[in-house]
């Protein structure tokens, strides 16, 4: 069952065209994200979806439901939408921004419902405080906690952890990945943060020139992205001179371009065909990402990342050493 979807969805801004010609379906249980660029119109799409933007062209639908002749009959209220910035009330306290949107409710009812969230979430102990006494991961936990309190069937979430450190961002998409599951709900996140999309979607969709380029699983764009900017989006790339095909053996062709992921690119001191010049060393923490140059190809130059520099010197000379199964055409 398809739980939204997008055929040949268009949108401007004073006769600025943002997207066109966008189409997309999500299916029910899945986390569907879109990732693009900053300003290339990701909350725009969430907004449209919830019906806070409404002058679009083409269709929205959630489920059966055509979203822009029947905004108040299409289960919108089935929609909870979660902001970068949390958007709590406050003047109120975490148990009150959470039982905020219970209406029609008793008041044991809401005092039930927000104890139970309170303690899934791992907020209990802070239930009376005010929302500036909380942590941002905390605050975070409090914003889905108010959106889950209603349960939504769909969770548009845009940028959900911009705002959080690196350590609180890797465990609190593990939380949230695991709670969309258990809930079984769908859900759209929108992110420019290519490792964020990698690790917690069913499928993605990358924005490139105000149009959905590519859809597929993360694995599928990884492996088989469509273009440089699908492929770059995902994870650092080297572009190779195509000369290297006639040591795999491989049909040249003019159609495309070789290129490798730079955590599959190695250098050797065996002497090939391909000499490298070092011409850069930088300290990256764990590890050096060095830059070297192709002799014979001096428009092609590449990153490789080593964990030690011992013997190694700017200005030596190194041969690359990559795999045939590494290589990706584009
Ligand atoms: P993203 O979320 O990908 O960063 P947005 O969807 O927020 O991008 O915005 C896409 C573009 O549309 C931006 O250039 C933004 O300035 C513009 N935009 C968004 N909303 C409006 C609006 N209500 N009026 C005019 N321009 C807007
Ligand atoms: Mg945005």
């Amino acid at each position: 069952m398809i739980a939204i979807s997008l055929k040949n969805y268009s949108i401007s801004f004073q006769n600025t065209n943002i997207l066109s010609d966008v189409s997309f379906d999500v299916k029910e249980g899945e986390i569907f994200t879109i990732l693009g660029a900053s300003g290339s119109g990701k909350s725009t799409i969430l907004r449209s979806i919830s019906s806070l933007e409404n002058d679009y062209n083409g269709e929205i639908n959630l489920g059966t439901c055509f979203l822009k002749e029947n905004i108040n009959s299409c289960a919108t209220q089935n929609i909870g939408y979660i902001f970068q910035d949390y958007a709590l009330f406050p003047h109120l306290n975490v148990q009150d921004n959470i039982s905020f949107a219970l209406k029609n409710k008793s008041k044991k009812e809401k005092e039930n419902i927000v104890d139970k969230l309170l303690v899934q979430f791992d907020l209990i102990e802070h239930k009376y405080k005010q929302i500036h006494e909380l942590s941002g991961g905390q605050q975070q936990r409090v914003s889905i906690a108010r959106v889950i309190a209603y349960e939504p069937k769909i969770l548009l979430l845009d940028e959900p952890f911009s705002n959080l450190d690196s350590l609180l961002r890797n465990k609190t998409r593990i939380w949230l990945k695991n709670l969309i599951k258990k809930l079984g709900l769908s859900a759209i996140l929108v992110t420019h943060d290519k490792k964020e999309a990698l690790s917690i979607s069913d499928k993605i969709a990358i924005i490139q020139n105000k149009t959905i380029v590519q859809i597929g699983t993360p694995k599928e764009l990884f492996f088989n992205p469509i273009n440089k900017y699908v492929a770059q989006f995902l994870g650092a790339i080297n572009e190779l001179p195509k000369e290297i095909l006639s040591d795999f053996d491989i049909q040249n062709s003019k159609n495309f371009e070789v290129i490798v992921r730079v955590n599959k690119t190695h250098i050797t001191k065996e002497v090939n065909n391909f000499a490298l010049k070092l011409i850069d060393i930088s300290y990256c923490g764990d590890y050096y990402e060095i830059s070297l140059q192709f002799m014979n190809y001096k428009d092609f130059s590449i990153l490789v990342l080593v964990k030690n520099i011992s013997n190694i010197c700017i200005n030596d000379t190194f041969y690359l050493n990559i795999k045939e199964k590494d290589l990706l055409f584009i």
